[in-house]
C-alpha cells in the first residue's frame, strides 16, 4: 500500500478543505486544552483530552491519508462514543456548551467522511482485493466488539427488563472484553485447525514414502532453500507472498493453502456448531441448560471437548486419506493400525464419546439387558464391519476409468466405529447419490486429481454432521 499522493485530497487542494482543516484544528486545540485544564473532572475528561488530540493529528497531518486511517478511525470513534457514554451526566451530550463531545464527535465524523472520500478518489488502483479482504475483516470485527455493544448500551434505557436475568447489568467495557476474548478463543481454534491442516499436507506425501513427518525441516522443492519460520505460517503466509517462494519466486502450490482452509474449517465449523452449541448435533447426547463459548470452555464441559476433538481428528485423518489417495499413495500400515486403535479405544473406553446405542432404531429393546460396554463395543464393531463392507462395495462405483479408490472402506471402517452404523449408512446414500450425480452431470469433467471418490466421502462426512441428530430423528423407525 503506498502512500496516497497529495494532490488526491479534496481537503489540500481545495480552499473550503483548507479551511476545514484549520477550523477542525482550532476547535480541537481549544477543546483539548479546556479539558486538559479540567482533568480532574475523572476518565471523561481524559478521554475528551485524547478524542481532541486526535482530531487534530489527522485534521493538520497526512500520515496513513486513506484506507488505514480510515481503518484508525472507524475503530477509534466508536471507542471514543462509548467511553463518554459511560459517563452519563448530561452535560456531557448538551448541545449548548461548548467543547462538549458532540463537537469533538462531530469533528471525528468529519474526518471520517474526508478520509473515507480520499479512499473512494484515489480509485481502483490503490485498492487490491487484499485491502478490501483486510478491510472487511477489520469492519467486521469493529462491528463486533465495538458498534453492536455500543448501539445495544444506547438502546438499553428504552428495553423492558426481564425480572430475572442471568448476567444482567454488564458494562459496555465488560461486553467488550467478553466478545474479545470470545473472539480470541474462536481464533485460535480456527488458526490451530489451519496449522492440523498444514501438518496433513506433509503427512500425506511424507507417511507413504516412510519419510519422516515431524522431523523434516521444510525447504523449498525448487531452489532448496530451507523455509524461514516466518514463511511457515498456514495460510498467513502463503497470503503474505503471493503464494510464491520468497527466494526464487517459484509458485507454492494452491493445494497447501486449499488444505490448511479445510483444516481451519472443519475446526471452526464444529466449534460453532458442535463445541459452542453444547453437542446439539449429536443424536442421544444429553442437553445442557446453559451453551456458548464461556459455559462450553471457560467452564469446561469436558464430554463437549472431547467429542469436538474426536471429530474433529476423524475428519482430519479422512482428509490425510484423501489427499494420499489423491497422490495415488497408500497409507502405510503402522498408520491405519493407530488410527482404528486410537478411535475404537476412545469410543468404547469413554461413555460420553459415542451416544449412538446399537438398539436405535431397531424395535428390539436391547437396553437394560446388556451392559452398557458390550453395548459400546457392539457398537463400534458392528460400525467398523458396516463401514468395511459398505465401503467395499462403493469402490465399485467409479467417477472415471481406473480411478483409484482404495482408501475408501478404511475410511468408511472408521467413520462406522466413530460415528456408528446408522451414520454409515445417511453418509454412504449421500455418497452413492452425490457421485451417481456427478457423474452423468458433469463431474467427469472437474480435475481428475482433486475429485476422487475419498475427497468426495470428506466433503459429504463433513456435510453431515451438522444435520446428524436431526436425520436420525428422520430414520427411526
Ligand atoms: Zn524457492
Amino acid at each position: 500500500m503506498s502512500e496516497v499522493p497529495k494532490h488526491e485530497d479534496q481537503f489540500d487542494s481545495s480552499l473550503c478543505g483548507e479551511y476545514t482543516r484549520i477550523l477542525l484544528a482550532g476547535f480541537a486545540t481549544c477543546s483539548g486544552l479546556f479539558w486538559l485544564v479540567h482533568l480532574m473532572l475523572g476518565t471523561g475528561a481524559v478521554v475528551m483530552v485524547i478524542a481532541n488530540a486526535i482530531v487534530l493529528t489527522i485534521a493538520i497531518g497526512s500520515r496513513f491519508a486513506g484506507i488505514r486511517r480510515l481503518a484508525i478511525l472507524t475503530l477509534l470513534t466508536p471507542i471514543v462514543v462509548i467511553l463518554l457514554a459511560q459517563q452519563d451526566t448530561q452535560s456531557w451530550w448538551s448541545p449548548r456548551v461548548m467543547f462538549s463531545p458532540t463537537y469533538t464527535l462531530l469533528a471525528l465524523l468529519v474526518l471520517l467522511i474526508r478520509d473515507g472520500w480520499i479512499v473512494i478518489q484515489s480509485g481502483s488502483k490503490a485498492i487490491t482485493p487484499k485491502t478490501v479482504l483486510a478491510v472487511v475483516i477489520g469492519l467486521a470485527l469493529a462491528a463486533y466488539m465495538i458498534v453492536i455493544p455500543a448501539i445495544d448500551m444506547v438502546l438499553e434505557p428504552f428495553r423492558d427488563r426481564p425480572t430475572s436475568y442471568v448476567m444482567e447489568d454488564l458494562t459496555s467495557w465488560e461486553i467488550l472484553r467478553v466478545r474479545s476474548s470470545k473472539l480470541t478463543v474462536f481464533a485460535v481454534f480456527a488458526y490451530g485447525g489451519a496449522c492440523v491442516g498444514s501438518f496433513l499436507n506433509v503427512a500425506a506425501s511424507s507417511a507413504p514414502r516412510r519419510q519422516p513427518i515431524a522431523l523434516r525441516s521444510s525447504a523449498c522443492p525448487k531452489c532448496g532453500k530451507s523455509i524461514r519460520r516466518i514463511d511457515n505460517l498456514p495460510i498467513i503466509s502463503y497470503w503474505w507472498l503471493g503464494g510464491r517462494c520468497r527466494d526464487c519466486q517459484a509458485p507454492i502450490p494452491i493445494r497447501y493453502l486449499f488444505i490448511e482452509l479445510i483444516g481451519m474449517t472443519i475446526f471452526a465449523s464444529l466449534f460453532l456448531f458442535e463445541l459452542v452449541t453444547g453437542a446439539a448435533n449429536i443424536p442421544g447426547f444429553f442437553h445442557y441448560h446453559y451453551t456458548g463459548i464461556i459455559w462450553m470452555i471457560l467452564y469446561t464441559k469436558w464430554p463437549v471437548v472431547g467429542i469436538y476433538f474426536l471429530h474433529c481428528i476423524l475428519f482430519s485423518s479422512l482428509l490425510m486419506l484423501a489427499l494420499m489417495e489423491q497422490d495415488h499413495l497408500q497409507a502405510p500400515r503402522w498408520m491405519k493400525i493407530g488410527l482404528l486403535i486410537g478411535f475404537a479405544s476412545s469410543v468404547i473406553a469413554v461413555p460420553t464419546m459415542l451416544t449412538v446405542s446399537v438398539g436405535d432404531q431397531i424395535p428390539v429393546q436391547l437396553s437394560g439387558t446388556v451392559p452398557e460396554w458390550l453395548d459400546r463395543t457392539a457398537n463400534c464393531l458392528i460400525g467398523g464391519l458396516l463401514g468395511w463392507t459398505f465401503g467395499r462395495l462403493c469402490s465399485s462405483v467409479r467417477l472415471r476409468w481406473r480411478q483409484s479408490s482404495k482408501s475408501l472402506p478404511f475410511s468408511f471402517t472408521l467413520l462406522g466405529i466413530t460415528l456408528g452404523w446408522q451414520a454409515v449408512l445417511t453418509i454412504g446414500v449421500f455418497w452413492l447419490v452425490t457421485i451417481n450425480l456427478l457423474k452423468h452431470f458433469g463431474g467427469r469433467h472437474l480435475r481428475r486429481q482433486w475429485l476422487t471418490p475419498a475427497t468426495l466421502l470428506v466433503l459429504i462426512a463433513i456435510l453431515h454432521h451438522p444435520a446428524w441428530k436431526w436425520l436420525s430423528e428422520r430414520i427411526s423407525w
